[in-house]
């Protein structure tokens, strides 16, 4: 498939929690949280852990490996400027660190399936990159 179009999308929403998440995107590297207590990957970001509540939480850079567990085609975009895109598919992966994850996926329909192996894909956006997910290439 080809890259994103260069359209005029909203931006994401960048908190001081989330920032080193957005940051390490920017040198390509998918990074996650991990709870220091329990051992725990954890995304979205956030300030305490989900499993322990422990808040000594930390960067680690992840695989960028996942499986598909959920999608949908999407026939009508949510925001005008993906409109030309459409019919796109977004859906929910699986990282192989354990925590879920939103996300566009560059997969054409007939392949799309449960469980298919997928990997990430450093989609740049208006001066943003964004963590699509695409087909894993064959090592
Ligand atoms: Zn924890």
């Amino acid at each position: 498939m080809s890259s994103a179009p260069n359209i005029s999308l909203p931006k994401p929403t960048i908190t001081p929690i989330s920032q080193p998440f957005w940051d390490n995107l920017k040198q390509k590297k998918l990074s996650l949280q991990v709870c220091q207590s329990c051992d725990k990957w954890i995304f979205y970001p956030r300030h305490h852990c989900p499993y322990c509540f422990g808040t000594s939480l930390v960067w680690r850079e992840a695989s960028g490996k996942a499986k598909i567990k959920s999608w949908s085609v999407v026939q009508r975009a949510g925001h005008p400027a993906w409109q030309e895109r459409t019919p796109y598919v977004v859906g929910v992966v699986a990282l192989e660190e354990g925590p879920s994850m939103l996300t566009h996926l560059w997969v054409d329909q007939k392949d799309l399936a449960y469980q298919k192996e997928v990997e990430i894909s450093y989609e740049e956006i208006n001066q943003h990159v964004l963590p699509f997910f695409k087909p894993r290439s064959i090592e």
